[in-house]
């Protein structure tokens, strides 16, 4: 039996080149060339002025939140329905969390709860855009302006995505993306932080390496971090980033054939092609049950069975046990759609790497499958 992972990144001969010239050159730490080449040419895909390439998108959110001067107790507000990385700089900093719910129709944010959410103590709001669409971002964007407070964008999943007629990544204070092997570009493990604002860019750097004052090496006047992208990285990520417009197109294939053929199922239903600010990138096809009565465990139990690997939607951040543990953040807000998505969501195959026949391939196995749960 042929089976498929849920996730294929594409390595080509370019990328190998690419990776071996560096090695070849005796550059692979994080002072190489190659990092400020891939910051400057993937900054100037988002038309953002600065990035500053770190180790993986995770720590491209602790550094965010870490470069903007927040104090603990301020509160900070977030989508339930994200990765763990959203929260952890948040609780770490002794920030407090306030989470918002999704809309079930895109399965993003709801901006009208984030208006809801806002309090004088709200310093911050992470916005993280879900799956290859934006978040209605203007309402948040103008409130924050009128009342100063930050605004992060996560864009590990919206890479080329435009919200309204610029990219996903322009608009915030700080923005950040993922380059894990499963994202639009990869450079195995990997991350950026993009920003405007050049204090915001210094700080960022300094901070991303150990904040070594300037006047003497190895004298401190802040704590910093190491997370550093090494030169095989960045060279890898100029390498893939030349394909970033062919694998948005190849998504939205993959996409595509999903929709087609699954056009017969019920319950199951996909994030849309578009919402009323964007258009879907599809960087991975979701299927949710939305009649709420198939779990994603039961899903991918029987379609593990004809060797088509799923991975269930993320588990709500309001529902995290690890919440217990940090006294600031005992506001729990109740997420119900968040709860629905981590229990009735799930992703098939949708890396770069499959061809179409595999996901034609794939599709076909799963639809009968997916019918028969449907009609239990
Ligand atoms: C993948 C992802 C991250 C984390 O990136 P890593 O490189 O895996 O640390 C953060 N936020 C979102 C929305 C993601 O999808």
């Amino acid at each position: 039996m042929k089976s498929f992972p849920v996730n294929l990144p594409d390595i080509t001969e370019d990328d190998i080149k690419a990776v071996s010239e560096t090695l070849k050159g005796g550059w692979v730490s994080g002072e190489s060339p190659a990092i400020a080449d891939f910051e400057n040419d993937f900054a100037n895909t988002i038309g953002v002025r600065y990035g500053v390439a770190v180790s993986n998108g995770s720590t491209a959110l602790e550094l965010a939140f870490s470069a903007l001067n927040l104090l603990p107790g301020d509160e900070v507000i977030l989508p339930s329905f994200t990765i763990i990385s959203c929260l952890a700089p948040i609780l770490r900093m002794g920030l407090a969390p306030i989470f918002v719910d999704s809309d079930l129709s895109d399965w993003n944010m709801d901006a009208k709860l984030v208006l809801e959410a806002i309090t004088p103590k709200t310093k911050a709001i992470l916005i993280v855009h879900i799956y290859g669409l934006s978040v209605d971002m203007d309402p948040i964007l103008e409130i924050a302006r009128r009342r100063n407070i930050k605004v992060i964008e996560d864009c590990a999943e919206v890479q080329g995505v435009k919200y309204k007629n610029k990219p996903c990544g322009s608009y915030g204070d700080i923005s950040t993306f993922s380059f894990y092997s499963n994202k639009l570009i990869t450079t195995g493990e990997g991350g950026m932080c993009l920003t405007n604002n050049n204090e915001l860019a210094k700080s960022m750097q300094d901070l991303r390496s150990l904040a070594q004052s300037p006047e003497r090496r190895f004298m401190h006047e802040a704590l910093g971090f190491n997370f550093r992208m090494s030169s095989m990285q960045a060279a890898l990520g100029i390498s893939q980033l030349k394909r970033a417009e062919q694998y948005l197109k190849h998504k939205k294939q993959i996409a595509e054939i999903y929709r087609e053929k699954f056009a017969s199922l019920k319950k199951f239903v996909w994030q849309p092609e578009t919402n009323s600010v964007s258009e879907n990138s599809y960087w991975v096809f979701g299927l949710f049950d939305c009649s709420q009565s198939i779990s994603a465990a039961v899903v991918a139990e029987e379609l593990s069975k004809i060797g088509v690997a799923t991975r269930p939607f993320f588990y709500p951040l309001s529902e995290q046990p690890v919440l217990k543990r940090y006294p600031n953040a005992k506001t729990m807000s109740h997420c119900p759609n968040a709860i629905a998505l981590g229990e009735y969501g799930f992703y098939l195959p949708s890396g770069n790497g499959f061809t179409l026949q595999d996901i034609i391939h794939i599709s076909e196995l799963a639809l009968p499958v997916l019918l028969k749960l449907e009609s239990n």
